[in-house]
């Protein structure tokens, strides 16, 4: 039992990062949470994490206004959108009426995965980023890419690349125990199945338009200097300490 318990401490914690009680997610379904939109019960809601840090504290790579309109307003949205699917399925299954359950399978997908992706990517950047990784990350970068360089280079241009809006992400892969670049379209499509998410860089439009108007590539260049690379390499070892008790 007490070799399960770092990774249910973490378990527990990425829960609450996300807004959801650990204590919801471990007795299931029957325990119900009120609802923020109308009163009505749900099993589980999503809510939106406060940032650890104030909305300018990323200047001058992330400038004020584009933190506070991309949390406020673009993650909200997000989690409000995964709700909603929630509700809507829940009410088809009250009626036993299911039409329409694609469409709402599909904005949760895409809701929920924009909420997750979007709470990664605030607590991968700090004021005191920057710089490289050390330790077990920087050795698993240099197995898996060849050196931080060769990681770096690859990372941005993946970044730098997505077409039409989506994510660079760093992804730890239990099947193969080896770190992937993944591009990510949108909130969801290319993602990895089982794979977790370490690094995450937001390149849809509102997270730099404002700020870097359309050089893309400069904003990408700008955001190394944030990465916190301690929470990447947590995030690292929570990833490989799940997979070993699988
Ligand atoms: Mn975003």
């Amino acid at each position: 039992m007490t070799d399960d318990r770092p990774a249910e401490i973490e378990r527990r914690r990425f829960l609450q990062a996300l807004g959801v009680s650990a204590g919801v997610a471990a007795t299931g379904a029957n325990t119900a949470i009120a609802s923020e939109h109308d009163g009505d019960t749900l099993p589980m809601t999503y809510e939106l994490p406060e940032l650890s840090h104030e909305y300018d504290a990323l200047e001058p790579y992330i400038d004020e206004r584009i933190m506070e309109l991309h949390h406020s307003a673009h993650h909200q949205a997000y989690v409000d959108g995964a709700n909603e699917a929630l509700e809507r399925v829940a009410e088809m299954r009250d009626e036993d009426d299911f039409e329409g359950l694609r469409a709402a399978k599909r904005d949760f997908s895409f809701h929920l995965s924009g909420h997750v992706n979007h709470t990664v990517f605030w607590e991968n950047m700090s004021p005191d980023g920057g710089g490289e990784p050390g330790g077990a990350l920087a050795d698993r970068i240099d197995e898996s890419f060849g050196s931080f360089d060769a990681f770096r280079a690859e990372f941005s241009e993946a970044a730098n690349q997505v077409q039409p809006v989506g994510w660079a992400m760093l992804f730890y892969e239990p099947v193969a125990d080896g770190l992937v670049i993944g591009q990510v379209e949108s909130q969801n499509d290319l993602v990895h199945q089982d794979a977790t998410p370490l690094l995450a860089l937001d390149v849809w439009e509102h997270a730099y338009y404002l700020q870097y108007e359309n050089r893309r590539d400069e904003y990408v260049e700008e955001w190394w200097n944030v990465v916190d690379w301690e929470d990447v390499a947590e995030r690292c070892r929570a990833a490989g300490r799940r997979a070993d008790t699988h």
